[in-house]
């Protein structure tokens, strides 16, 4: 009994070591890095922000563009409640990144996710093999 209670918890442990304990450090490190990688190094510094499920349930990022007339900084807010993982996460943050990149680079849109969006996701899949869309994957979702 107490052995496989100790198993259980070992492995929950080693589980537990894949996923990316979300800080604003790591988020600002990878935002820098996508933006090198896959923007040109077009996109503004953003600062980030965390979301919870109890007042943002099933919202795992969210990208504003302007948050004041005086704070034109981008905030990008990233679920915390998710367990993520290097895969999740890099979905999530390009996601968001694509939004700022049609706000700041393309001349906004009306719909998030119309045409321009949808134009960005396809040169990301051709160019990079990287499959962006606009709904949270539910493989993507672990609590
Ligand atoms: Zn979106």
């Amino acid at each position: 009994m107490e052995k496989s209670e100790n198993k259980d918890i070992q492995s929950q442990e080693e589980i537990k070591q894949e996923y990316i304990y979300l800080t604003k450090q790591t988020l600002k490190k990878l935002h820098k890095t996508y933006n090198k990688l896959y923007f040109e190094g077009k996109l503004h510094r953003a600062d980030f922000g965390y979301l919870y499920d109890f007042n943002d349930k099933d919202t795992y990022g969210v990208y504003i563009g302007r948050r004041s007339r005086k704070d034109k900084t981008p905030l990008i807010k990233i679920n915390h409640d998710n367990k993520w993982t290097e895969e999740s996460l890099r979905f999530t943050l390009i996601h968001e990144m694509i939004h700022q990149y049609i706000y700041e680079c393309m001349g906004g849109c009306l719909r998030p996710h119309g045409r321009k969006f949808k134009k960005v996701c396809k040169i990301f899949k051709e160019k990079y093999g990287i499959i962006i869309e606009k709904y949270f994957p539910k493989k993507y979702i672990i609590k």
